[in-house]
């Protein structure tokens, strides 16, 4: 068995749908993206649903090494874009609003913000992460305004599907604000991509498995999975040091991701396929550390498994994983 050829002439034989792939048959240059951390904070910080944030996160892990506070937009693109044309020859950017929830702010700010990085040389692009319960009708707008101008991503944190784990990790938000949110993203025609995180205590692989289904019910457009990783200063450190929060190896984490992209819609883009942050600041599990080393075990694994993204897609109604999905979808507030 090998790739269909309709998927190999659209991939060049590459056996998932790469972000890097998409970028480079749209720009046709190669695309960067440069992350921007701004004065915002999270409902689940400020007290308006929880405080103390995800019990994951630690917003250093991706910031950049030189970001000064209260850096502006355009100040840390001209970092970002010089260090990305050093490193790695970098023509064209997509300015990244990721630290915190970035529509979390009034109207006029996320506007002055958003439209500064667009004015930035070389920035064909613009993505826009936040939680799914920051996403009001006026802010939708605003960015369905945006993309009409740019290509335009919106990033949703959704991280799990079970709102036991989403409580767990105190999100502050659960499954059917997520779909609420996505439905009324995807009526306004915005491209949208939702952050998952595989290997949360007290999931089973079925149930992780039971994701893809909901994805490609709901018609997302882009995909980036984490492994679940601990990093220094946050409360999974502590469950950890206390033994609560046990980890795939990467042998374990490679398998799951081919039998999650078997199942998943082969148009769902992937941004990325394992967590990425500081080896200064990782706690566990080490090899996470190594995001090229863990993309190219995926790689090597889909060919050795001669599988690709997609390939249980067509009969995925006749899996125990999609009538998972399925009852978790319905049971939602549609
Ligand atoms: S919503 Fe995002 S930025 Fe905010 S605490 Fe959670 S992971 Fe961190």
């Amino acid at each position: 068995m090998s790739l269909p050829n309709h998927l190999q002439n659209r991939w060049r034989s590459r056996r998932f749908n790469s972000f890097n792939g998409v970028l480079r048959d749209q720009f046709h240059a190669r695309v960067y993206k440069i992350g921007l951390r701004l004065d915002f904070t999270c409902p689940n910080r400020d007290g308006k649903v929880a405080v103390g944030g995800c019990i994951y996160c630690n917003n250093t892990s991706h910031t950049a090494k030189n970001y000064q506070p209260r850096m502006s937009v355009t100040a840390q693109l001209e970092q970002g874009a010089l260090a990305a044309q050093k490193r790695h020859q970098a023509e064209k950017f997509i300015a990244y609003f990721q630290s915190y929830s970035n529509t979390y702010d009034s109207i006029t700010k996320l506007e002055r913000l958003y439209y500064e990085a667009l004015d930035f040389p070389g920035v064909v692009g613009i993505s826009i992460a936040t939680r799914p319960d920051c996403l009001g009708d006026g802010v939708l707008d605003l960015l369905s305004q945006l993309s009409a101008q740019t290509y335009l991503w919106l990033e949703i944190g959704l991280e799990s599907m079970y709102d036991r784990t989403l409580a767990w990790v105190n999100r502050g938000h659960g499954l059917s604000a997520y779909i609420d949110g996505v439905s009324r993203a995807k009526a306004r025609g915005l491209r949208v991509c939702t952050h998952l995180i595989l290997g949360f205590p007290g999931e089973s692989r079925a149930e992780m498995l039971a994701t893809p289904a909901l994805f490609n019910r709901l018609g997302i457009d882009g995909v980036k999975l984490h492994n679940l990783h601990v990093i220094k200063n946050t409360q999974l450190e502590k469950y950890y040091r206390l033994g609560q929060v046990p980890l795939f190896s990467q042998e374990q984490y490679v398998d799951l991701v081919i039998d999650f992209l078997e199942l998943l819609n082969p148009n769902i883009v992937m941004h990325r396929l394992s967590a990425e942050t500081y080896r200064d600041i990782t706690v566990a599990p080490e090899w996470s550390a190594d995001k090229r080393g863990v993309h190219n075990a995926i790689v090597k694994a889909l060919a050795q498994r001669d599988t690709w993204q997609g390939r249980l897609f067509a009969n995925e109604k006749n899996t125990k994983a999609d009538r998972t999905g399925d009852a978790c979808f319905q049971g939602a507030v549609l």
